[in-house]
């Protein structure tokens, strides 16, 4: 007996939300997502999507618009913050899928596109007040009914509230993030290491420098991406680094200020008809550029699960079982390298004697060590 059309609501038309849309519209279900903003405008930044993520892209039909809409990198290389010298440069070439870097916006749009084009209802300007276990989901513009609400409604997520659990606590960071022009940025992302500091630089198209700064301090800020900030506020906590660092900073013009805050990874993703994903579920902080990747792994897997489990209850338990521990190992290493590129005195001297030599023996070394992540195949 054949089953019956599943009916999918996904709250958030985010990275997340709109991969599982398409991942359950390929897999023959009616699906809709309920997006609170009027229009699809990332704010602008940058993503990094790994071999990982890039699986599923690529699974969901998109190899050729990945490729127009990014950038495939070459390296990622380890900068001393203060000195403006390379500490050792990894090679990001031999893995495939590649590594790419895109605008948000690009990412999002193209997933949007994809999604409409299989038959995906995307309804802007609808936020979600509540939802229900039942798989009812008020809205600004009223109620609905599906078969299956996914809640991909990122780290302030109304759909959590369904589920409780544990609070945030701010990790002691505050991190700015903006764009700027850059024509000549070779593929690579840099690490500019300082203690207590860093800042990472990636290339988008277009000509343009995607830049996040982290600080460690003792003062909050909130979390949540539209907190603008005076740029020399940015500029001054960088003010005894490199010249080439310095250069960069002084081009930012509107950077957004967050406070990072560890979200514990939540301990049951669904109920009843109701599942979550993304940063509704587990977010990281943006320490490994997994956060994006995750919840695109997570859409397929959950979608999948959905198609071939019988009930909405198996599938659920079978999603959780394929990516809750892959997901707590993932944020581990986030909050790991949180450490690793704020160290100073002779443990910054030690790592860093220790990252030239093995760049120096082993330049697949970065993509080997992180094989555990990168080569997961969801889609197999
Ligand atoms: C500086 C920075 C850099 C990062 N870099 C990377 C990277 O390089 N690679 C990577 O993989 N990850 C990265 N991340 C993490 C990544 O951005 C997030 O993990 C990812 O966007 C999560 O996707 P999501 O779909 O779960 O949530 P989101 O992208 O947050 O999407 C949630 C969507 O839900 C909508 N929404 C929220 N509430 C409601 C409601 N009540 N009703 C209707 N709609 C609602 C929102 O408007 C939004 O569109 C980075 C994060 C930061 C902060």
């Amino acid at each position: 007996m054949t089953k019956p059309r599943q009916s999918v609501v996904i709250v958030g038309a985010g990275i997340g939300g709109l991969t599982a849309a398409l991942a359950f519209a390929r897999n023959g279900a009616e699906v809709f997502v309920l997006e609170q903003a009027s229009e699809l405008k990332e704010v602008g930044a940058g993503i990094q999507i790994t071999p990982n993520g890039a699986r599923v892209l690529n699974a969901l039909g998109l190899v050729d618009a990945c490729a127009a809409q990014s950038i495939a990198a070459q390296a990622v290389q380890p900068m001393d913050a203060l000195t403006g010298r390379p500490v050792t440069r990894f090679d990001l070439t031999t893995r495939s899928p590649a590594y790419r870097f895109y605008h948000r916006a690009s990412l999002q749009s193209m997933l949007a596109n994809a999604a409409q084009k299989a038959g995906v209802g995307i309804r802007l300007g609808q936020r979600v007040t509540s939802v229900t276990a039942q798989g009812t989901v008020d809205t600004s513009a009223g109620p609905l009914h599906a078969d299956i609400v996914v809640g991909a409604d990122g780290i302030h997520s109304v759909t959590r509230d369904l589920f409780g659990g544990p609070k945030a606590a701010f990790t002691g960071q505050v991190a700015w993030r903006d764009i700027v022009v850059a024509t000549d940025a070779p593929a690579q992302a840099q690490i500019w290491m300082a203690p207590h500091r860093h800042v990472v630089t990636y290339p988008l198209k277009g000509g343009l420098l995607n830049v996040v700064a982290v600080q460690e301090r003792a003062d909050w800020a909130a979390e949540g991406w539209d907190h603008s900030d005076d740029p020399m506020n940015l500029r001054s906590a960088f003010s005894d680094c490199a010249p080439d660092l310095q250069a960069i900073l002084a081009q930012t013009k509107a950077p957004s200020l967050w406070g990072l805050f560890r979200h514990p990874v939540a301990p049951v993703w669904s109920k009843g008809n109701v599942a979550l994903l993304g940063d509704a579920a587990h977010p990281t902080l943006p320490f490994l550029a997994q956060g994006a990747n995750l919840a695109i792994e997570d859409a397929y897997v959950l979608a999948r699960c959905c198609a071939e489990q019988t009930s909405v209850p198996s599938a659920f338990r079978r999603y959780q079982q394929l990516r809750r521990d892959r997901v707590v190992r993932a944020i581990a290493a986030a909050n790991a390298n949180a450490q690793n590129y704020h160290l100073s005195g002779i443990k910054r001297s030690v790592a860093f004697a220790g990252l030239k030599a093995l760049g120096a023996v082993a330049p697949n070394a970065f993509i080997n060590r992180l094989g555990w992540l990168y080569d997961h195949d969801v889609t197999r």
